[in-house]
């Protein structure tokens, strides 16, 4: 896994926006090394580009929106937990509308498309951020922390007054093998009267059972119930891989987080960052626990910008 990745071929696929209600149409194109994750708003000159990176993030409220000069784009995370989890580095994402369609509310429509494009293995060898400190941020009960890790993991635990949600949790050692088996189904998820305050809103417009899991005060509505007893936790783990994504290159720490969303993810990205000695680039050469005495890592041979630069 430490050559770069992107698809084979280009793939379509529509669907609806979640906040919109309207249809979106989306074509996610092979891209060269060290381009990252690329969003282009089409319209009747050509499109503008915008760069899926922490410094573009405009906000967090509801779903993560990236922006550049008066563009944006919308719920970018569950396309960007696919990517990040099967491992793909590089690709262009040209949409017709303001946010990326939104499927089933998982990330699994996304692994099917990429898996029916194939992945393609790049000449070049990928950066990797390794997490150097601890960094920690808070708000309100929401607590989420990153460690020094010789892998990615991520532990997370959530705590909903509901019956059927309750306290959960859930560890991993990142791989694409459970992100395809495991996390990747996890749906989005929501209280009923969210959704009816939200659209009363205008906002939301397009949610509905097809695309979430909808709680009322005891029950889920949705008939066919739950696709994994801890979809609620996993599917925050779902987000949480594609926030992160955000750093442009794949991180080695340890992401452990209670009752934390969009919002905490990103400002920890932005504390992280904010302290050189935080954090370290480098390029790993083999996929391996490092062994006592021997580092699996050498460092870049040419001076690299600070992420934000990015
Ligand atoms: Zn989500």
């Amino acid at each position: 896994m430490s050559l770069q990745r992107t698809i084979k071929k280009e793939i379509t696929c529509h669907s609806i926006g979640l906040h919109s209600g309207k249809k979106v149409g989306m074509i996610i194109k092979p891209a060269n090394t060290d381009e990252g994750i690329i969003f282009v708003r089409r319209n009747e000159n050509g499109g503008s580009r915008i760069k899926a990176h922490i410094g573009n993030v405009s906000d967090t409220t509801l779903a993560t929106t990236i922006g550049n000069n008066g563009t944006s784009v919308s719920t970018i995370e569950h396309l960007m937990s696919a990517f990040r989890g099967m491992g793909v580095d590089n690709a262009i994402v040209e949409l017709d509308a303001a946010e990326v369609p939104i499927m089933d509310g998982s990330a699994l429509p996304f692994v099917k498309l990429l898996n029916e494009a194939g992945i393609k293995i790049q000449k070049k060898f990928r950066k990797w951020l390794v997490v150097k400190k601890p960094v920690t941020v808070t708000d309100g009960e929401g607590t989420v922390s990153i460690i020094p890790s010789p892998d990615f993991q991520i532990t997370y635990k959530i705590d909903f007054d509901h019956p059927l949600i309750g306290e959960q949790s859930y560890h991993m050692f990142f791989s694409k093998d459970i992100y395809e088996q495991d996390i990747c189904i996890a749906r989005t998820f929501g209280f009923l009267k969210d959704v009816e305050y939200l659209q009363a809103k205008g906002l939301a417009l397009g949610g509905s059972l097809q695309n979430a899991i909808v709680l009322n005060e005891e029950k889920i509505i949705n008939k066919e119930g739950l696709r994994c007893p801890d979809e609620f936790v996993k599917h925050k783990v779902l987000d949480a891989i594609g926030d992160l994504s955000l750093i442009g290159m794949p991180i080695l720490g340890h992401l452990i987080a209670y009752k934390s969303g969009h919002k905490l993810h990103n400002s920890l990205l932005q504390e992280l960052l904010s302290h050189k000695d935080n954090w370290e680039i480098v390029r790993r050469y083999k996929n391996k626990r490092p062994v006592e005495g021997q580092s699996p890592f050498f460092h870049a041979p040419s001076p690299i910008s600070a992420p934000l630069n990015a």
